[in-house]
């Protein structure tokens, strides 16, 4: 394999500030704003102020005509370095990141070297309308997905006393077409901990299949206490001979892989959108490819653009609404119980190699992720930002010009590089009108999901007019993406 180019070879390749995404939101934003309630509410439910302010930022981020650090080398270059949204969710270049820098920590400093297995854990088509509108559900069914874990894993080993697996949860609330599909990704540790910290691990063929029955038990508890669905409804459900509910665990990591870990780790907190499936016709539509999904019957979407961003709208996460958590072996309390955390070195600490776990708070991973960043990019583009492009070395912040108290001197900076060429001067092409007719609207299951947040009895008719079947949306998940790379702008 050669060798990536060195930075004075090759210098920064900031990533254009243009994508087809940046695109469909500067120029359909308002429409968005403007035929929400007349349009989408009624199955999205209202518009968060703060999803327009995110989507906002990410039309900023990596464009230096919203700011820039400007960095001086001694040997006289000079280069600017556009800010970044970091926000997670509706920016694939910062949710790349933001997974870089979570997975690698994870892995360095949280999760023991066990052998660890992914399972994805999904919920019936029918269920899944009520975590539209209450998205603090995802939060409650992660907290089910571990109880049902614990559980059934503590039947494995009868002879230990209240046995610990190491869990990782990350809900998502997206399929491989951008669809509403709330579901679970899950890093589980082959096997479990005693109150040693010893590890007793698990045969690399075990099966996980009986949890389904203690997820879906455990899940109707859950919504049926926060009254999300009837008691009727979920007897019916009971006597489904194929109930809708999955746990998958197809995919093993060997303890020694940590590499394959951390790749793992990084594809389940990816970004609803890859920019390489997306493009923005001139007709006005979008059109994003996936993997065929057999409820929709097809393996794209091709929506005018603002319903696409109507569809995204339900996966940017808002602060605290969709977070990662981690539990048992791994969680805080017992990590400091078993000693793993507290003989740390220099503010550090390290996963266990032997047999052992760990949590991240928000804080401190947010501490971490700004450390990292520079390494983080590097990491991303091969590139460091702050090496000077011609002799290499570390170069100095000189500057930070920020928007928009300092917008006259961004400009007066940029003319005199020849590189002013603002966004909202910029000239678009003019997109003719849609084919006749009406866009495919949002599809039909995320219109019969988005219908009501509040399951009722009077639509059983709508939902039980096909018979029960097995649902096979998990397979959106784009297979060719693990563990290779996550697609990137
Ligand atoms: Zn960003
Ligand atoms: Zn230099």
């Amino acid at each position: 394999m050669p060798s990536p180019p060195s930075p004075a070879q090759a210098g920064y390749r900031p990533r254009s500030a243009h994508n087809a995404l940046k695109d469909i939101v500067e120029e359909n934003l308002e429409d968005l704003f403007r035929l929400w309630d007349e349009r989408f509410s009624k199955d999205l439910g209202p518009l968060h102020p703060r999803v327009g302010k995110l989507l906002e930022a990410f039309l900023r981020c990596g464009d230096s005509h919203f700011g820039f650090l400007r960095l001086r080398c001694e040997c006289g270059c000079e280069k600017l370095v556009p800010f970044s949204c970091k926000s997670r969710g509706p920016c694939p270049s910062c949710s790349k990141k933001r997974a870089l820098v979570w997975a690698e920590r994870m892995v360095e400093e949280v999760l023991p070297e066990v052998p660890y297995v992914q399972i994805v854990f999904t919920i019936p088509k029918i269920l899944r309308k009520a975590f539209l509108f209450d998205r603090s559900l995802l939060g409650e069914l992660s907290k089910v997905a571990y109880a049902a874990t614990k559980e059934f894993l503590a039947e494995h080993f009868p002879a230990l006393e209240d046995p610990l697996c190491a869990m990782v949860v990350v809900p998502q609330s997206f399929g491989g077409l951008v669809n509403f599909h709330p579901h679970l990704h899950a890093c589980l540790s082959l096997g479990v901990f005693d109150s040693k910290g010893a590890f007793h691990p698990l045969p690399d063929s075990f099966d996980f299949s009986p949890l389904v029955e203690l997820f879906r038990e455990r899940t109707f508890q859950m919504l049926l206490a926060k009254e999300k669905v009837t008691p009727e409804r979920v007897a019916m459900l009971r006597t489904w001979k194929h109930s809708g509910f999955q746990v998958l665990s197809e995919r093993r990591v060997q303890a020694h892989d940590r590499k394959g870990l951390e790749s793992l780790l990084q594809y389940m907190e990816r970004s609803p959108i890859f920019l390489d499936r997306l493009s923005y016709l001139d007709d006005g539509r979008v059109l994003y490819r996936g993997n065929y999904h057999p409820t929709l019957g097809r393996d794209h979407q091709l929506v005018c653009a603002v319903e696409f961003l109507a569809l995204l709208v339900p996966h940017i996460a808002l602060k605290y609404e969709v977070t990662i958590r981690t539990y048992g072996a791994v969680s805080t309390t017992i990590r400091k119980r078993l000693g793993w955390i507290g003989k740390e070195e220099r503010g550090k600490t390290q996963a266990p190699k032997q047999v052992l776990v760990v949590d991240a708070e928000e804080s401190e991973f947010v501490k971490v992720r700004r450390r990292n960043w520079a390494r983080l990019i590097k990491k991303v583009w091969l590139d460091d930002p702050t090496l000077c492009p011609r002799c290499g070395k570390e170069m100095k912040v000189i500057a930070a010009i920020c928007s928009p108290g300092q917008d006259d001197v961004i400009e007066k900076i940029l003319r005199a590089r020849g590189e002013w060429d603002p966004p909202w001067k910029r000239r678009r092409p003019a997109r003719g009108p849609p084919p006749a007719g009406p866009c495919q609207a949002l599809t039909r299951l995320d219109v019969e999901l988005a219908r009501n947040a509040r399951v009722t009895a009077d639509d059983d008719n709508v939902h039980f007019a096909d018979p029960p079947h097995r649902d096979d949306d998990w397979l959106d998940e784009p297979e060719g993406c693990w563990p290779g790379e996550i697609s990137e702008t």
